[in-house]
């Protein structure tokens, strides 16, 4: 059996190895014992159940809750010549009749239905006259309460345990903390199930976190020098802010367009259809973008604002480099957006017990924000797994963080905001501090107060580093009811009677003209400016348009690189590219070989075409498309 499942690997998929735990999951699928399946965005969850749907006799039948992702997957399947169909509620009654009879006949491999669908008394009945291969429940986490993304038609799913005994399970998911997976072994009766945990760090995603000085300047750098003419998403807190940054980034001639769920509903859909099916696009949204988008080549994730929790930033992040290329999450943070989403935690009518716990979650964001260990392992901690650091691909492992001895100056921080009263805001206390003589210093005459002009040694710069630092530990607290006031917390007088240390973080000083992205390991995907990659995406754009599917679905960016890595000019050479199997080989390997053929001969000077390209022409072509 296992044989069988190597052999579609690579003749339907145009894989050589299974990843992970996908071996042995597939080997007990196949066997009809029930599985749960816990792997992070982009480990390869799909195919733990597309290749026991094809070693097995009968239909697989997967449920899903987004019609755009069932299509996704059906889209793709279709292009590698597998027999699969959706049913959902976006079909006519006629389209839905001819999947049920194909259904009814064994003529389909995988069937994607959406739950409610699943559930109808009818639609059971006539699973019961097929032979099923197995179930799957993709996004298993939409029947816990505790997710985020509760679905009550999930709730009905552990039904299928009792009416089909015999044909087996296997529910997937990416959901990583623990209330939430325990809830879902149990809502679903997976208590007999075979688990499979795989650790939820993504070794591609560079993790970066820069300190808020002018977000949209350093939004538009970090996209010019790292990411230029590639897809992302930037989150904001705000519909207000998704409507100016879109502005915004327009008028500096990015292709970006805005998402949130105060747009009309045409709107939003024409705008997250652009996203998947066009290249290059940048979407500026709320969190209500995101849930469901499958595209893979998504290259940053940027939060212009503070996430609410890790959870969310684990999530929104994880929308990136689902394909396994480097990609980047970017994060500008502040002490406004401690101070912003600490306000609105205050303001909730939520009991006071889950606001507690919300703080908390918060206070851990803050606390990996400000950080000077690895990144990764931090946030890996946080989800309960040991991670062992450097991972060398986050801001601090590349550019360790220094600290500095703090007691001093926190002394001289929280005393300025004592002697002024606990009134004043930090610009008027760093004003304070360093001895400047304005209209409003003079009016309260603080320029008699012991701490004004004792904090020369700093600059204003370091000020404000310092302010945000004390804010993130809660040495300092916020007022919000009071214009953003300062005060002090109980935490503040054991540091002000000197009886504890600080050390702070020197925030890096960001050379402007040089990429951040020159730390980084992420260097090998072709520029924008490359001949060849761009005929190939235009390639790939071109026939995804023809087709109707977004251009991942013809070819994966991996694919693509590896097509203009390897310049493959024959079948046979095109048969191992990376996820050519043989459907994709018949369909498209004429059509980008002679793309690669017209490319090499336009970069090969004219005199030195020999024909075949061979020895010193073709290095030439080579280097010239490199
Ligand atoms: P998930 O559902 O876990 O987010 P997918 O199933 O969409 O991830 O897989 C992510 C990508 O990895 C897809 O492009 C998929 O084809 C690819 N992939 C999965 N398994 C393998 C493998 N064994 N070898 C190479 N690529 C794989
Ligand atoms: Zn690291």
């Amino acid at each position: 059996m296992m044989q069988a499942a190597q052999t579609i690997l690579r003749d339907v998929f145009g894989y050589t190895e299974f990843r992970g735990h996908q071996y042995a999951i597939i080997e007990h699928v196949v066997k009809g014992d029930d599985v749960l399946v816990l792997m992070p965005t982009g480990a390869g969850k799909s195919l733990c159940y597309q290749i026991p749907a094809l070693v097995r006799p009968g239909t697989a039948i997967i449920i899903s809750p987004l019609i755009a992702l069932m299509q996704d997957q059906v889209d793709t399947l279709l292009q590698l010549g597998v027999k699969a169909a959706v049913l959902n509620s976006s079909l006519d009654n006629q389209a839905a009749f001819q999947v049920e009879q194909a259904l009814l006949q064994g003529d389909l491999d995988l069937l994607y239905v959406a739950p409610e669908r699943l559930m109808m008394p009818r639609f059971l009945q006539l699973l019961e006259q097929c032979k099923l291969a197995l179930f799957a429940i993709d996004e298993a986490h939409c029947v816990s309460q505790w997710g985020h993304d509760f679905r009550p038609e999930y709730a009905q799913l552990f039904q299928l345990k009792t009416r089909f005994p015999h044909v087996p399970r296997i529910a997937l998911t990416a959901t990583a903390d623990d209330a939430t997976r325990r809830d879902m072994i149990e809502q679903l009766k997976l208590t007999e199930a075979k688990y499979f945990i795989s650790s939820f760090d993504r070794p591609n995603i560079h993790y970066r976190i820069v300190q808020k000085s002018n977000p949209r300047e350093q939004l538009h750098h970090f996209l010019q020098t790292e990411h230029q003419g590639d897809a992302g998403i930037i989150y904001c807190l705000s519909r207000k802010r998704v409507e100016e940054i879109a502005d915004w980034m327009q008028k500096k001639g990015w292709d970006a367009i805005p998402y949130h769920a105060g747009l009309d509903k045409n709107t939003r859909q024409k705008n997250q259809q652009r996203f998947l099916r066009e290249e290059g696009i940048i979407i500026v949204a709320t969190v209500a973008f995101g849930m469901g988008i499958d595209k893979s080549n998504v290259r940053f994730v940027a939060h212009l604002d503070l996430p609410k929790n890790m959870e969310g930033y684990y999530q929104e992040t994880g929308r990136c480099g689902r394909d396994g290329l480097p990609a980047t999450a970017w994060l500008s943070y502040g002490i406004s957006d401690v101070v912003t989403l600490r306000h609105i935690l205050s303001q909730s009518e939520a009991p006071e017990h889950i606001k507690r716990i919300e703080r908390r979650k918060l206070e851990s964001l803050v606390g990996f924000c400000e950080t000077s260990l690895c990144r990764r392992q931090v946030l890996l901690n946080y989800f309960g797994e040991t991670y062992t650091a450097p991972c060398h691909n986050c801001d601090n492992c590349l550019r360790p963080v220094e600290t500095w001895d703090g007691k001093i100056a926190a002394q001289m921080a929280m005393s300025c905001v004592y002697r002024t009263g606990q009134r004043f805001g930090v610009k008027y206390l760093i004003d304070v501090l360093l001895g400047k003589e304005t209209s409003q210093i003079q009016r309260f005459q603080h320029e008699k107060v012991s701490t004004f002009g004792i904090g020369k040694t700093y600059t204003l710069q370091q000020w404000h580093s310092i302010y945000r630092q004390l804010v993130a530990a809660n040495l300092l607290t916020v007022d919000m009811d009071n214009y953003g006031c300062l005060r002090l917390t109980e935490k503040s007088y054991p540091v002000l009677r000197g009886e504890q240390t600080i050390a702070f973080r020197r925030d890096p000083i960001v050379n402007k003209k040089k990429s951040e992205k020159m730390l980084s390991q992420n260097k090998n995907l072709p520029s924008h400016t490359d001949i060849l990659w761009q005929a190939l995406k235009n390639k790939r754009l071109e026939l995804a348009r023809s087709e109707g599917v977004p251009p991942y679905v013809i070819f994966h960016d991996k694919s693509l690189i590896d097509i203009h890595e390897k310049k493959p000019t024959t079948l046979n050479e095109f048969a191992n590219i990376f996820g050519v199997g043989q459907r994709k080989l018949q369909r498209y390997a004429d059509i980008f070989i002679q793309v690669i053929n017209t490319c090499m001969q336009q970069l090969v000077p004219s005199t030195a075409v020999p024909s075949p390209l061979v020895g010193e022409g073709a290095r030439r072509a080579d280097e010239g498309c490199l």
